[in-house]
């Protein structure tokens, strides 16, 4: 007899960059992950579809104030929180997405409800517009310590180029990165979603790669989402690179291995997660770290013990 809950597949990530120094901060996020990630599979094992399941576990992440994400963004260079996300089903092939969002507690609902619209993809004042017109409550996602850590920027007059969203911290509740979600659900069916805060300390109107098919991407074969630094995930077109590498009949570790050679030719500095429709969990990272997690339908397992460097990896179904 088939194991139809064996069909449920997870894997989500908090974002990619510089190593953690703090072993504390590490079993924090760990924990964070695992406990998520779990949620999200016990939802698609009831029965729920990927898309819900990945809007549910953007939402959880969001709220996570560790992660770049909704609640807990990093600050841009004006000391203001603009949000994007994307939301990408793989049976329908459609993505849809918010770019430069303010004042909202979950930009994946915004992206959520894109998903049937003519214009799939808003912008800042076209996504606060909808946040409006939607009755969604305004909601400030600025916490005490990001706002910390800008004033700080500020009185050493901007020496950095960005936040550092994953950057080592003697605090484990400091700086962690954006975030996405990859599920396959028990018919299958693929959706992938991922949502950030930016680079931070980012000059007003920078474009993310997360609503872009570069940072999100799926259609039936193969479902990515992308974190680090935006632009070398653009350029590399990263997560339609992979999909449609594994689309177009290459095997999922090939596409990886090549995808992630290619990348550190580049000098790039990124991580993806993803799956694949035949159940396959996939990783890759160039970065120091990758904070992944995922769940196989049987165990729990994460990325977060990974040497520095460019490494993949592939659990097969
Ligand atoms: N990719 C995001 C950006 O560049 C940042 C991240 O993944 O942490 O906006």
């Amino acid at each position: 007899m088939i194991d139809m809950y064996r069909n449920v597949k997870v894997i989500i990530h908090g974002g990619a960059g510089s190593a953690l120094q703090d072993r504390g901060g590490l079993e924090a996020v760990r924990q964070d992950l695992h406990r998520m990630v779990d949620q999200i599979y016990q939802r698609a094992q009831a029965g729920a579809k990927a898309m819900d399941c990945v809007v549910y576990g953007c939402q959880l992440l969001e709220d996570a104030p560790r992660f770049n994400a909704g609640y807990g963004s990093v600050l841009q260079s004006d000391g203001q929180v603009r949000m994007s996300a994307a939301l990408m089903d793989g049976q329908a092939q459609r993505l849809s997405g918010v770019i430069n969002v303010s004042r909202v507690a979950h930009p994946i609902d915004l992206a959520a409800h894109l998903q049937s619209s003519d214009d799939r993809v808003l912008s800042d004042v076209g996504s606060m517009e909808l946040a409006r017109e939607l009755g969604l409550p305004l909601f400030d996602p600025i916490t005490d310590l990001r706002l910390r850590e800008w004033m700080q920027e500020r009185a050493n007059h901007f020496q950095r180029s960005m936040a550092g969203v994953v950057a080592e911290a003697a605090d484990p509740h400091a700086r962690r990165g954006t975030i996405g979600v990859v599920v396959r659900d028990e018919n299958g069916h693929l959706a992938v979603g991922t949502s950030t805060g930016g680079k931070g300390l980012e000059r007003i109107g920078r474009v993310s790669d997360s609503a872009m098919p570069a940072g999100t991407y799926a259609n039936g074969h193969a479902a990515v989402s992308c974190t680090g630094i935006g632009e070398d995930i653009i350029d590399e077109c990263l997560a339609a690179r992979l999909v449609i590498r594994i689309s177009d009949g290459m095997a999922p570790e090939v596409a990886l291995a090549k995808s992630f050679a290619e990348a550190t030719a580049n000098q790039r500095d990124f991580g993806a997660i993803g799956l694949t429709q035949g159940g396959d969990i996939l990783w890759g990272k160039t970065s120091d770290v990758l904070l992944a997690a995922y769940h196989t339908g049987t165990t729990l397992g994460d990325t977060l013990d990974q040497p520095q460097g460019t490494q993949t990896g592939r659990i097969s179904a």
